[in-house]
């Protein structure tokens, strides 16, 4: 990669009149597909919601008033096809539908994993593209009902219609996203970005880091419920202040002490060694390790998943978190699932 500036959208730059005559097929009703359904459904966008017949989210996009078919027919009668049914089964939901993509429909993604490491080969005579929130689908949901956008990503693989991009465009507005901002990228740059950025910092950085500390104090005889309380409840506060005013707003807010130990420790922590290791995760990125790894899991039926998973829910950080936040009042309010259709 090379580093850009990239070019950025707002709502001026779309023309939503292009969806105006167009359907637009949504596979998939989980996270992202009811709110993308929901959103493109307020902006006055038709819209089938593509599901299983088995498919227990029928019912919930139904209830919203929605029209739902199976993939296969809905992908027959759209125009764009969003495809928000889980990576790792967009291959075979392609495969079932592609004989129902015509030149110049558009196959719509929200994330490149399977076009960038050729999952999917689109035939050449559609426009393939992407619009991806950066935020989870609930979010995108509650943003837009309440007049606000969610910043998103745009990216053009194919473009067999001559318009792809402005389509994607006209998408980014029915959701909502060209309110707040969409950046320009390519479907190499989203994937890889996104994957490395949920290892080494977001998801598996983060929670490492959150372990290893608590452990440490644990180890060292602190009570489980200071280490959690440390480690892991006041992360949210430390993250909330970057969030809305950069590193420097947190400096601001936490003593002179938090931010001189942060200032000369935080290094010595995150040292060469660390960033070796990011380099190495972003090679594994990069050059297909991860993926490959990743499908194979998958064709095997996720055994290392599974025992992980299973693992990580009985770490000690988890079980003395519950019983925290089950005495605490303020986990009344934020104990709230979010608003997102039950999974199947
Ligand atoms: P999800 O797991 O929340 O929902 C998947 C939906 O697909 C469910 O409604 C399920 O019923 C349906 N489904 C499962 N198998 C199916 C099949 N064989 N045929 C038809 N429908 C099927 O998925 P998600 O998290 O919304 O992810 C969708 C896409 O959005 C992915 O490409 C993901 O990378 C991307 N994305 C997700 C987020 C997020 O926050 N969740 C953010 C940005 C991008
Ligand atoms: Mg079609």
């Amino acid at each position: 990669m090379t580093n850009h500036e990239p070019q950025i959208y707002y709502d001026d730059d779309a023309d939503e009149e292009l969806l105006a005559n167009k359907t637009v097929a949504v596979l998939g009703y989980g996270s992202q597909g009811h709110a993308h359904a929901l959103n493109l459904d307020d902006s006055g966008v038709d819209v089938i919601v593509g599901l299983r017949e088995s498919s227990s989210s029928r019912d919930a996009a139904a209830a919203e008033g929605l029209r739902v078919e199976t993939p296969v027919e809905a992908a027959r009668q759209a125009d764009i096809v969003s495809m928000l049914v889980p990576d790792t089964v967009q291959p075979a939901v392609y495969d079932a539908i592609r004989d129902e993509l015509e030149p110049g429909d558009t196959l719509q993604f929200a994330h490149g994993f399977n076009i960038h490491y050729n999952q999917i080969q689109p035939d050449e005579d559609i426009d393939v593209t992407m619009i991806a929130p950066k935020s989870p689908g609930h979010l995108v949901r509650r943003n837009f009902e309440n007049d606000e956008g969610t910043p998103g990503l745009l990216a053009v693989y194919q473009d067999a219609s001559g318009e792809a991009e402005e389509k994607a465009l006209a998408y980014a507005a029915g959701i909502g996203c060209t309110r707040a901002g969409v950046v320009e990228t390519s479907f190499q740059e989203e994937t890889e970005s996104d994957l490395f950025g949920e290892q080494a910092v977001l998801c598996g950085g983060i929670t490492a880091l959150i372990k290893a500390g608590y452990e440490t104090l644990v180890e060292n005889g602190y009570s489980r419920e200071m280490a959690y309380f440390e480690c892991l409840n006041e992360m949210k506060l430390i993250v909330d202040l970057m969030y809305e005013g950069g590193i420097g707003e947190m400096w601001d807010s936490v003593s002179d002490t938090a931010e001189y130990g942060g200032l000369t420790r935080g290094d010595v922590l995150i040292d060469d060694h660390v960033r070796e290791n990011m380099e190495v995760l972003l090679e594994e990125v990069q050059d297909g390790t991860f993926a490959r790894e990743w499908i194979a899991e998958n064709q095997a039926g996720r055994p290392s998943y599974t025992r992980l998973r299973q693992a990580d829910k009985s770490h000690d950080i988890e079980e003395v978190g519950e019983e925290l936040r089950g005495l605490f009042a303020w986990s009344e309010d934020e104990a709230e699932p979010p608003e997102v259709p039950a999974d199947d």
